[in-house]
């Protein structure tokens, strides 16, 4: 058996991801983590508005957790895609915690939204679900996040290595100059900053503290997940940590070493323009979500049709 590695505890251990440690010690090493990356990073100050993008998973319920009792007075904005069977489930979780917790829970859907839902757009589409899920989803938290200041996401250190990864192995250097604690490499007040508190800490970590924490959530995945580009890249990462114990971590380490250079080369180039159908903020003259939107000819894209209506975006 092995003991909890902090030098005044004799008791036995219940994890051990990069050290062993009790419930007690875990719970403290990991909170004092997260609040050292909001602070160096200077992720969110006491006078911001903070909305914490919520799937009702243990990623986003730690964040929110941690920043409504850091901070209180947090808002939980959830995106109901429309995939049956999971995310009903698992928004049905997050309203019961934000209830327990007193936390004002906003969502958003697809089908109300767009005129259709996830499931509805598989149908009649041909794409791989997460490329236009990812599209409409960060389209609706850009909407649901106007009138904040910061966006929390629930990115753990897991999530950023395949990005980085993904963003490499696809040539796109300009888009992984947009990740980092704090994404993006142009401010503007239009947009609202998107933050990341969980990024230095291993997906192992935070499904051990939302266990611990007994979050009441259920860890269930989406059923689109393993078939995704992330999913592959994935498993390639998770195959090499297994092989080299400490991959993960350097390919975060390092990469936020390179990143400020990334960031000041593409925010020289960077310039803000428009999507003509949504008023967002895009590189091309149609946005992704308006392209997807209309290709699904659906009558009922109300929100499309008010660009003044969406004025906040992230990346
Ligand atoms: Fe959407 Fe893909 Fe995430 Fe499922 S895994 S919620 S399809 S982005
Ligand atoms: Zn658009």
């Amino acid at each position: 058996m092995v003991n909890c590695s902090h030098s005044k505890c004799g008791e036995s251990a219940v994890i051990n991801v990069t050290k062993p440690y009790c419930k007690s010690h875990f719970i403290s090493y990991f909170e004092s983590k997260v609040a050292a990356t909001v602070k160096k990073y200077k992720l969110i100050s006491k006078k911001d508005r903070v909305i914490v993008a919520c799937s009702g998973g243990k990623d986003s319920t730690t964040v929110l957790y941690l920043l409504n009792k850091w901070f209180g007075n947090v808002t939980a904005l959830a995106i109901d895609e429309g995939i049956p069977g999971y995310r009903n489930v698992t928004l049905e979780d997050l309203s019961s915690f934000c209830s327990r917790n007193n936390i004002p829970l906003k969502t958003l859907s697809y089908k109300e939204t767009f005129g259709f839902s996830l499931h509805d757009a598989l149908k009649k589409v041909d794409v791989l679900p997460c490329n236009i899920c990812g599209t409409l989803r960060r389209y609706l938290l850009n909407t649901g996040a106007k009138g904040f200041t910061r966006i929390a996401t629930g990115h753990n250190l897991d999530d950023e290595a395949q990005s980085i990864v993904m963003n490499f192995m696809k040539g796109n250097l300009e888009l992984a100059a947009r990740l980092g604690p704090l994404t993006g490499v142009v401010e503007s007040r239009k947009f609202v900053q998107r933050v990341k508190p969980l990024y230095f800490c291993h997906e192992k970590e935070v499904a051990a503290y939302a266990f611990l924490q007994n979050f009441g959530i259920r860890f269930n995945e989406c059923p689109h997940a393993r078939i995704s580009f992330r999913a592959a890249i994935r498993d390639f990462i998770n195959g090499l940590e297994q092989q080299h114990p400490g991959a993960k971590q350097n390919i975060v380490s390092n990469f936020i070493k390179v990143l400020p250079k990334l960031k000041e080369k593409y925010a020289a180039s960077s310039s803000i323009s428009y999507c003509r159908g949504c008023g967002e903020p895009s590189s091309n003259e149609l946005c992704k979500a308006c392209i997807y939107v209309n290709s699904l000819k659906s009558p009922a894209v109300a929100a499309v049709q008010h660009p003044q209506k969406l004025q906040s975006f992230i990346y």
